[in-house]
């Protein structure tokens, strides 16, 4: 058994690692602001005693006695994070000092959920670990992006200054039951529409493409890689390197619901990256891990949830 702490526990992907490790076992304290993230996520744990829960912002120090972090507290939708763009560079960066403050103090183990925006529109195709990206420091994504890839620096520089143990998850688009109704990513937003019969909208032309990952395979290379025995220490990236077009996505998904949506386009909003796709080669190498959730199937109970809940 182990003492963990998820940040972000309450939301889409944090809900369901929180559920995982407490039912190996483990205890878990589940922290989370609820911004985007829901008690309705974990509201089934709630009672269990090897559940807690802890309202608070990680911008703030945080005190307790743990083995492992997962510091998975950030918006991850483009609609969220560039809601309040200060407060998601604040909780990116000052986030991550207080969370590595912690694991030095407690001699923790701390995973950073980074993402695939640290290759901002990549001109590498697909995305290796190595590949230093092309982010705009400026524009609209940036304090995602930007934050994201100053996280990473801060886990790097405690782990040479401090000794911290560290890991950097890249994850790629991931998807499944719990994304929040209102999140406006793509899948959620297809899925809401189709099933409402409402027009599907696609941003630009939908030839941008994306790689999509169901949460569960998700969980599983978090996990492994929070505990690989290698104790590797550098980036890995973690997705499903299976590419898509977003205009294929719409229509996979009408198919799927039987939908009489119809597709619409809108405008491509700023920066929107081309292309994304993971090389996954690290991942299966260190921690003999890859995704085995087909997409068809990963959406398929993805639309069952939003049946349930609309
Ligand atoms: P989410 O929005 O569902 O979850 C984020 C959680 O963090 C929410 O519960 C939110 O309330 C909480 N939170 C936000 N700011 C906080 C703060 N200052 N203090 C405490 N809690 C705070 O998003 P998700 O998809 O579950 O993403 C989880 C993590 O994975 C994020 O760090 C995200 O950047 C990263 N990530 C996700 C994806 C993806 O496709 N889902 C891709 C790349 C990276
Ligand atoms: N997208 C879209 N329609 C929507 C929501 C998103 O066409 O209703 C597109 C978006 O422009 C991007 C892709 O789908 O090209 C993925 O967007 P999402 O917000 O899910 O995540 P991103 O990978 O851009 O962070």
């Amino acid at each position: 058994m182990k003492r963990i702490l998820i940040t972000g526990g309450a939301g889409f992907i944090g809900s369901f690692l929180s559920e995982r490790l407490v039912n190996d076992g483990n205890d878990v304290i589940c922290l989370d602001n609820f911004f985007t993230g829901s008690k309705d996520n974990i509201r089934h744990l709630i009672g269990n005693n090897r559940f807690e829960l802890v309202r608070h912002d990680i911008t703030i120090k945080y005190y307790a006695e743990v083995d492992q972090i997962y510091n998975l507290a950030c918006p991850a939708s483009p609609l969220h994070y560039q809601y309040n763009p200060i407060k998601t560079m604040k909780t990116s960066v000052l986030g991550i000092i207080n969370m590595l403050g912690l694991a030095k103090r407690c001699k923790a183990t701390i995973l950073q959920a980074s993402t695939s925006e640290v290759y901002g529109d990549p001109k590498l195709h697909p995305q290796q670990e190595t590949y230093w990206g092309n982010v705009n420091p400026i524009g609209i994504r940036s304090c995602y992006d930007e934050g994201k890839r100053c996280s990473e620096t801060l886990m790097m520089d405690y782990n040479r200054q401090n000794n911290v143990n560290i890991r950097i998850a890249r994850i790629f688009n991931t998807y499944g039951p719990r994304m929040a109704v209102n999140d406006g990513r793509v899948i959620s937003n297809f899925i809401l529409q189709a099933l409402q019969n409402k027009p599907i909208t696609v941003y630009g032309d939908g030839t941008q493409t994306r790689s999509f990952c169901f949460v569960d395979d998700m969980i599983d290379a978090l996990i492994k890689l929070m505990n690989n025995s290698e104790n590797y220490i550098y980036p890995v990236n973690l997705g499903n390197p299976n590419e898509i077009k977003i205009i294929d996505i719409a229509k996979l998904i009408i198919e799927l619901t039987n939908s009489n949506s119809e597709i619409i386009h809108k405008e491509l909003p700023q920066d929107d990256p081309a292309q994304r796709e993971p090389d996954i080669s690290t991942a299966i190498k260190l921690l003999d891990w890859k995704p085995s959730v087909a997409l068809k199937d990963g959406l398929i109970r993805t639309i069952e949830y939003f049946t349930k809940i609309i």
